[in-house]
């Protein structure tokens, strides 16, 4: 019998969760400021990735399809097969050299305003392919000890000389309250860093099934309160929201988010890349639980979820009181001529979707 997200076991126990995943371990190039652009999304100028990987797991995830699936032959030689298959296994940190990421600073603080984009808030995001703040998990509790310290380290030196040494801007993006320990370095950089969380839903039960291993929203959502609480500039990506989460779902996430005060609140529905669709559906059937993966089943099925999601946000937003907040992230893909076409007005369509793609994110002044 196929049970529904609703029915569910409770969320203590993840089903892989007592297994540590393989290959954990080191990559072999160390870390640096990287240009990083996310068109429309105006996130950032570059971003920092401590690692190769990221183990919440989560099902949706694009980052095989824009980084992981490129770096298969070296992944290989650490045991990963299939980097998209197996994304949420591995784990792979960078090694910390500080010439060479002062090298990278430089050159990002150096780099003229005429030569980013113009919503980038001269900003570097930690991070655009993990999580900057997970825990990482070994079967050897020395290796585990080992590891954990050296993320730690990566993200700590890496703010420090940031702080110290430019004039950038730092975001940060994650879903771990791990962050916690760490705010009163990101409240030192004061008006140049900004704090938030991925929280597409507040049900944690549907949150498992696509964030496996990923911190619950209840977590997460204490997380931004107590960096409110820190003297942090804080915003919130309601990001991706799955197509369970319903106008109530969608209002009850704005509601809460709308207590935090977030300087900006992101959104968009899950949009589809390489194969997380497969990894969505797999994800069901070994759980017994029927999704609506029917709303990827083609290009117009994906396109009416995810304009009827954004418009769905987007009038609640407004009723309860965030919708000048509110940044909609439309995919590029909502811009083809076959979905312009389709609209009742193709004209005020496209002059919304300007609207929300020019838009450039807040930042404390
Ligand atoms: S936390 Fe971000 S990078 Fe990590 S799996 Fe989830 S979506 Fe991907």
């Amino acid at each position: 019998m196929k049970l529904t997200a609703s029915q569910l076991p409770s969320p203590s126990v993840t089903p892989s969760s007592a297994q540590p995943p393989i290959p954990i371990g080191h990559w072999h190039r160390p870390l640096e400021i990287v240009p990083s652009r996310f068109k429309h999304k105006s996130l950032c100028d570059w971003a920092i990735n401590p690692a190769i990987g990221c183990l919440h797991g989560c099902e949706f995830c694009y980052v095989p399809s824009v980084s992981a699936n490129k770096l298969a032959p070296r992944l290989l030689s650490h045991g990963v097969t299939d980097p998209d298959r197996e994304w949420g296994d591995y784990l792979l940190l960078r090694p910390w050299k500080e010439k060479v990421f002062l090298t990278s600073l430089r050159r990002a603080d150096r780099t003229p305003q005429s030569e980013l984009s113009r919503d980038g808030n001269r900003a570097i995001l930690f991070s655009s392919t993990t999580d900057p703040f997970q825990v990482v998990r070994h079967q050897d509790p020395a290796v585990a000890r080992q590891l954990n310290d050296h993320f730690r380290h990566l993200i700590r030196r890496s703010l420090e000389l940031i702080r110290d040494y430019s004039s950038l801007n730092v975001r940060i993006l994650t879903r771990s309250p791990l962050a916690k320990r760490e705010f009163s370095l990101l409240a030192s950089l004061g008006n140049r860093l900004v704090f938030g969380m991925s929280l597409p839903t507040l049900d944690s039960r549907l949150a498992r099934i696509y964030e496996p291993h990923a911190p619950s929203p209840a977590q997460r959502l204490r997380t931004l309160q107590a960096a409110r609480e820190a003297g942090l500039s804080v915003y919130v990506a309601i990001a991706p929201t799955y197509p369970e989460c319903d106008e109530s779902d969608l209002r009850r996430t704005l509601e809460a988010v709308r207590d935090i005060d977030p300087i900006t609140i992101f959104h968009e529905p899950i949009n589809i890349r390489a194969e997380n669709v497969a990894r969505i559906r797999t994800r069901a059937e070994s759980l017994g639980v029927s999704l609506r993966t029917d709303v990827f089943e083609t290009r117009t099925d994906w396109a009416n979820y995810a304009l009827s999601s954004l418009q769905c946000v987007e009038q609640v937003a407004e009723e309860v009181g965030v919708g000048d907040r509110l940044h909609l992230w439309p995919d590029p893909a909502l811009g083809s001529l076959a979905v312009v076409r389709s609209q009742p007005d193709p004209a005020a369509y496209q002059a919304w979707l300007e609207r929300c793609w020019s838009r450039i994110s807040e930042w404390p002044r």
